[in-house]
């Protein structure tokens, strides 16, 4: 009977890879035929299926399937083959997984938590299967990349960033928690769909709402202590910078789309500073979207410039505008702004559109925030390259549908002097016989390497300047070989190195701190950090 179990437990399978030996021990024998095959075959095997699957879907749901069958081999694949297997795993592709989650759902691979769990949080931590619990990512799917509300399919969501904790910064899978909180959704389609996988009501909002995030984060605590570190992912930004500021200092959380964007989008903007020249407060920055990746961006870039020179908060933030849906955020605007856009009301008329505000403000740095695609037009592109002999772009929202423009726009129309990253990948571009490699300007850089470097320092609260230490170690990771290729990213091939890297220097920070509880400090954060990530190779059985 034990054969049995092993076989069909996804943790411990490794299908034709066991030895003769382990099928007599482990009562296998029979119940497999009687060939042989190594991981490396099977890696090979697998990827050959995969590349025979036409639609991306049809590849993240062979390779869903594959994690629930045989992890360690998921995870091979995964690390083997970052750059080819990210786009599936993660955006663009999980954004339609999470629209179609509800037809295509099989198995729940995170647990759900909803309304009608009020009262029962904790019991329901409870049944989750693992107990060690290190990393939970929790959404609410009310801001799926920029493809809005998706409710309980957001589901998706944690389950991809929680994919790349283990495959791209080495957290074991068994000690990550993907949740999804379901208050109802705002979505009138999924609530006629008949599909539908979660509370078919509209969302709940208040005192109702407030309650059962409230008794989630201390149920948390509770079941999985109090270092376990808590992402909140794509929640929207009426409850995202509230659910930070009240659970920030009692409880280990960061949120990745305020925290995590703003880490790795200052490591690029830093990194292009070696192309463009001058500091990052000798440059203008302008924002289209003034939310939580908009703000949360411009505020860490002004903590930067004043941690580089002479420059208050205050003369800092000065350089930075930002364009919402009404607008250039301005002083006369300031009573209607949320609480988040008010710092960057600064003196100025009012601009309508971005083509005026880029106009008007003259930036050296456009960056696309908004979640609304192909909004960085042909003659805003020609007007931000008509004043700049390096205009650095970054089209930021996910998934590529939203992009505020494609690769190919932004060097087409830039005459190929753009530096330009975006959120969600682009393949090279050539013109005229010139190839130009658009870097990956995304919070999956960070979140793992963050991540690892809070766990393993047993850090207890997460700190602005750890952010800092992250984008600091990423932007070191870009070479002069990188740069003169315009990327202002290193590829994400050499990701689990990078990412032990981020975590020595997060955890560095932590402990200069006093916030890491792990002692004695090891000498060497980058070996240790290195020595603590998961390999997905087999292990044997005897
Ligand atoms: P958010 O908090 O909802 O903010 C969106 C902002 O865009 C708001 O300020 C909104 O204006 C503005 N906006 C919407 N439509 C607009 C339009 N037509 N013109 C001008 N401004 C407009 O969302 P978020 O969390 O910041 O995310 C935004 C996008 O960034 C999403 O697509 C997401 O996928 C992407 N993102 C990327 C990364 C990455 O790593 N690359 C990380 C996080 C997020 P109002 O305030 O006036 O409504
Ligand atoms: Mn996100």
């Amino acid at each position: 009977a034990s054969g049995n179990v092993l076989l069909r437990d996804p943790r411990y399978n490794k299908g034709l890879a066991f030895t003769d030996d382990e099928r007599d021990y482990h009562y296998v024998r029979g119940l497999l035929p009687p060939a042989h095959m190594s991981q490396e075959l099977q890696e090979k095997r697998l990827m050959h299926i995969i590349r025979q699957y036409n639609t991306p879907l049809q590849k993240y749901m062979a390779l869903m399937d594959l994690e629930e069958r045989n992890e360690r081999l998921f995870y091979k694949l995964m690390i083997d083959h970052v750059e080819e297997l990210l786009p599936i795993v993660y955006t663009p592709t999980v954004g339609e997984a999470c629209q179609k989650y509800g037809t295509i759902f099989r198995r729940p691979q995170g647990l759900y938590i909803s309304l009608k769990e009020k009262g029962k949080v904790y019991d329901v931590l409870r049944n989750w299967p693992e107990k060690n619990i290190k990393v939970i990512v929790v959404t609410d799917g009310e801001r799926i990349l920029g493809l809005g509300d998706l409710g309980c399919q957001g589901m998706g969501i944690p389950v991809g960033k929680l994919a790349l904790y283990t495959a791209l910064g080495g957290i074991r899978p068994s000690e990550c928690l993907p949740i999804t909180i379901d208050v109802g959704t705002n979505n009138e389609k999924l609530l006629n769909d008949e599909f539908y996988i979660g509370l078919r009501q509209k969302r709940a909002t208040g005192q109702e709402y407030d309650d059962l995030l409230n008794e989630f984060m201390y149920a948390a605590k509770k079941a999985y202590g109090e270092k376990v570190l808590i992402q909140f992912e794509d929640f929207a930004n009426h409850n995202a910078f509230n659910l930070l500021a009240k659970y920030r200092s009692t409880h280990l959380v960061f949120n990745d789309d305020i925290q995590g964007t703003a880490s790795v989008v200052l490591s690029g903007l830093v990194a292009s500073l070696k192309l463009t020249g001058g500091t990052l407060a000798d440059h203008t920055f302008l924002f289209l979207g003034a939310g939580e990746a908009g703000t949360g961006i411009a505020e860490l870039i002004a903590l930067e410039m004043t941690k580089q020179g002479k420059i208050s908060l205050n003369e800092a933030r000065k350089r930075i505008w930002l364009v919402d849906s009404k607008g250039l955020i301005v002083k006369s605007r300031m009573e209607s702004l949320q609480h988040f856009k008010k710092p960057w009301a600064h003196e100025h008329e009012p601009c309508k559109g971005l083509l005026d505000a880029v106009k008007s403000i003259r930036p050296t740095i456009l960056i696309g925030s908004s979640g609304v695609g192909r909004t960085f037009t042909k003659e805003v592109i020609e007007t931000v390259s008509s004043f700049n002999e390096k205009p650095v772009i970054l089209a930021l929202s996910n998934p590529t549908s939203q992009s505020e423009c494609t690769a190919e726009e932004a060097y087409t129309w830039s005459k190929g002097r753009a530096i330009f990253a975006s959120g969600s990948p682009f393949d090279p571009v050539s013109i005229n016989g010139k190839t130009f490699i658009p870097g990956q300007s995304n919070n999956a850089y960070i979140f793992p390497g963050l991540g690892l470097g809070l766990v393993i320092s047993g850090t207890i609260r997460v700190h602005e300047d750890m952010l800092l230490a992250a984008s600091e170690a990423l932007a070191q990771q870009v070479s002069k070989e990188h740069l003169e290729q315009g990327l202002i990213y290193p590829p994400f091939r050499n990701i689990r190195k990078i990412s032990a890297h981020i975590a020595a220097g997060v955890a560095a920070k932590s402990y200069e701190l006093g916030l890491a509880t792990r002692l004695p400090r090891p000498a060497d954060l980058v070996a240790f950090a290195e020595s603590c990530m998961y390999s997905p190779v087999y292990r044997n059985y005897k």
